[in-house]
């Protein structure tokens, strides 16, 4: 599985690259590694590699490797190379009935984009006497997505969050249209940054608010040159193929 370690440190070039272009500190970006079509072994490959920020979408596979890699690294917990822990991040559409599945397990859900959701983690915490911090998730393409809060109703939808005490708004995440138009792309990875400096400006977030959670396997280069601070990257690192 030496090509997980070569891909990681060609995308590692990639973003160096991008964030000098950009005129940026490459500690301003962290990668999440989306391990949805990986299996545990390469998922512990790349955590040797330095993963430690690891995001999911899909439920069932979200619950089994969660299970492996903790007892993994329990079981590795005195082995220098291996940190203690890693992070999980919920980057996908999340369904009410499956909060109390996902909370215990992320650090961070990607995917807040109605009130009714919000209201479902906050109830969640309250019943758990938890925090979470979480991003708003904003449709910044014209195109039709089916999830993410429209342009429009953002700021209004971020103060509704702040309102409520266990939530942590800590910023937003977009996905880009699905189009080899590197233009359209760039354009609403652009309108998520004005998107964010609005919220930002708003007297109703606090320090916290400071991640624009941008850019997956073929757009994470524009997406730093755009401002993302956290990117989702899933098979630029997993597939084999990637030359
Ligand atoms: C799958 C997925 C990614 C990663 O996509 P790649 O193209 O494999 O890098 C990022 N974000 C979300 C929400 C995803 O579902």
């Amino acid at each position: 599985m030496q090509y997980i370690k070569e891909n990681l440190k060609k995308i590692n070039d990639n973003i160096v690259k991008a964030c000098k272009r950009a005129g940026r500190d490459v500690d301003s970006v962290t990668m999440v590694a989306v391990t949805k079509t990986a299996n545990t072994e390469q998922i512990i490959q790349a955590i040797k590699c330095g993963c430690s920020e690891l995001g999911e979408n899909r439920i069932q596979h979200f619950k089994q490797v969660y299970d492996e890699i903790s007892d993994y690294l329990e079981e590795k917990k005195h082995d220098a190379a291996l940190p203690d822990q890693v992070n999980w991040h919920m980057i996908g559409h999340l369904q009410r009935n499956k909060v109390k599945q996902i909370l215990p397990m992320v650090r961070l859900v990607h995917s807040v984009d109605t009130l009714r959701l919000a209201e479902e983690i906050c109830g969640y915490c309250e019943k758990n006497q938890s925090d979470v911090d979480v991003l708003l998730q904003v449709n910044c393409s014209e195109e039709v997505q089916k999830f993410g809060v429209p342009v429009g109703a953002a700021v209004h939808l971020a103060e509704q969050i702040c309102s409520m005490e266990k939530m942590n708004l800590r910023g937003i995440m977009t996905m880009a249209p699905l189009t080899e138009d590197e233009k359209i792309i760039r354009q609403s990875f652009s309108r998520a940054r004005e998107i964010f400096d609005d919220i930002k400006a708003e007297r109703f977030v606090g320090d916290d608010f400071q991640h624009i959670s941008m850019g997956m396997s073929n757009d994470y280069e524009i997406a730093v040159e755009e401002g993302a601070t956290i990117l989702r990257i899933g098979s630029a690192i997993f597939n084999e193929s990637n030359e």
